[in-house]
């Protein structure tokens, strides 16, 4: 059988990315192991500025609405609320950052993203103030692949299988278990690390362990950032995270991190003392060296693609990105130059 697309790995990438080529009428066959994968242990939330000197994202400006755009139609599609709007409370921590949001809060480039500053909710601890954000909320990542994985399924597009490389044969045309695709993609999250055509590229990989609570204290109605954050479910649930460990890179919980995440909790809202943590959940980041996507097709073996590498803003990018590689993959547009992984010197292949 032949198909345009072998694409592995059903993560939030080749989810999307898979719903792209269909609707593009490209034949799509999407290969996932059905292990737990990153996406689904994600918060999925959206937050246009982070970090401690409160900054953009970088193409924030193309990269928000085509999110919201995609969440919505998805939405619309299947009939479900995938991506929740919900005002985030940026709880300030010291002078240091109560003087950069003063900064941000004058400049017009931001003012679509802070509604300024505000006082902190009932049993929120807040002595340096609290800055209020805007147009951020969080994607509901398992349940948008749950869906899409029956979506796939019922169009004969899905395959619950591990894929293994030397399975691949790659002349004179691609052959796969009796499948001829005309390209394969590779939408492997950190697994890519193993894949014997992209492992070159530098990635940089992130473990981070988030935690779901149960309260009897009430919870706002915010996301509270607070270097981590803390997203309220409804009926006292609430998740909060995330851990960042460059180290130990692999999905096992450990007792460190979840005491680390309920310290900061306790520093900030000091009613959660003793929150029932009913799961402690593990994933690794798919990030970068360079902080940008790998994207782009391998510069030997033209018909093996990688669309990978969005580190810990899949939710805001993946769904513009998945667009471009469309694009490129039709040869109706180039890559963006940012993105394309030929920005990585082809000496440094290995033979
Ligand atoms: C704790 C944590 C919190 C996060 N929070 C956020 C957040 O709040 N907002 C945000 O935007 N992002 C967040 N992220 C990052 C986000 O999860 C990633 O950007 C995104 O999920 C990456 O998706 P992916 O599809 O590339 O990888 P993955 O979700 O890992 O998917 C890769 C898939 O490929 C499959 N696969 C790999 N190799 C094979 C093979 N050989 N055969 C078959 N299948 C294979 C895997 O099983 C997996 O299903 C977080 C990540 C973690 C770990």
């Amino acid at each position: 059988m032949q198909i345009d697309v072998l694409l592995i790995g059903q993560g939030l990438a080749g989810s999307l990315l898979a719903w792209e080529l269909l609707q593009r009428q490209l034949r799509v066959l999407v290969v996932d192991n059905g292990t737990e994968n990153a996406s689904q242990v994600a918060a999925g939330l959206i937050n246009p500025v982070t970090g401690q000197r409160l900054v953009t994202q970088s193409d924030l400006e193309t990269l928000l609405p085509t999110a919201m755009h995609a969440y919505r139609q998805l939405g619309i599609k299947f009939g479900q609320t995938f991506y929740t709007d919900m005002p985030m409370l940026k709880i300030l921590r010291n002078d240091q950052e109560r003087g950069i949001a003063e900064r941000r809060l004058a400049q017009s480039e931001y003012c679509d993203y802070f509604a300024g500053f505000t006082s902190a909710p009932a049993g929120v601890y807040a002595p340096r103030g609290v800055l209020q954000q805007r147009q951020t909320g969080y994607l509901r990542t398992e349940a948008l692949l749950s869906q899409l994985r029956e979506f796939l399924q019922s169009k004969n597009c899905y395959r619950c299988d591990s894929l293994q490389y030397s399975d691949i044969r790659l002349e004179p045309t691609l052959l796969w278990r009796g499948l001829s695709p005309l390209n394969i993609v590779f939408c492997e999250g950190f697994q890519a690390i193993a894949n014997p055509w992209f492992k070159y590229l530098p990635f940089q990989l992130a473990k981070g362990e988030i935690l779901g609570c149960e309260s009897a204290p009430e919870l706002p109605d915010y996301i509270l950032n607070y270097g981590h954050w803390l997203i309220p479910l409804g009926a006292n649930r609430f998740k909060t995270g995330a851990t960042f460990d460059r180290v130990q890179l692999n999905t096992l919980p450990t007792e460190a991190a979840k005491a680390s995440l309920l310290a900061s909790l306790r520093a900030v809202c000091p009613q959660q003392q003793t929150p029932d943590v009913y799961e402690h959940r593990v994933g690794i980041r798919p990030a970068t060296l360079d902080k940008q996507p790998f994207i782009g097709r391998h510069p030997r073996y033209p018909q093996l693609y990688i669309f990978n590498g969005f580190g810990a803003k899949g939710s805001l990018a993946i769904p513009w990105y998945a667009a471009r590689f469309a694009d490129y993959l039709q040869q109706i547009a180039d890559l963006p130059h940012r993105c394309d992984i030929r920005r990585f010197d082809e000496t440094h292949f290995p033979a």
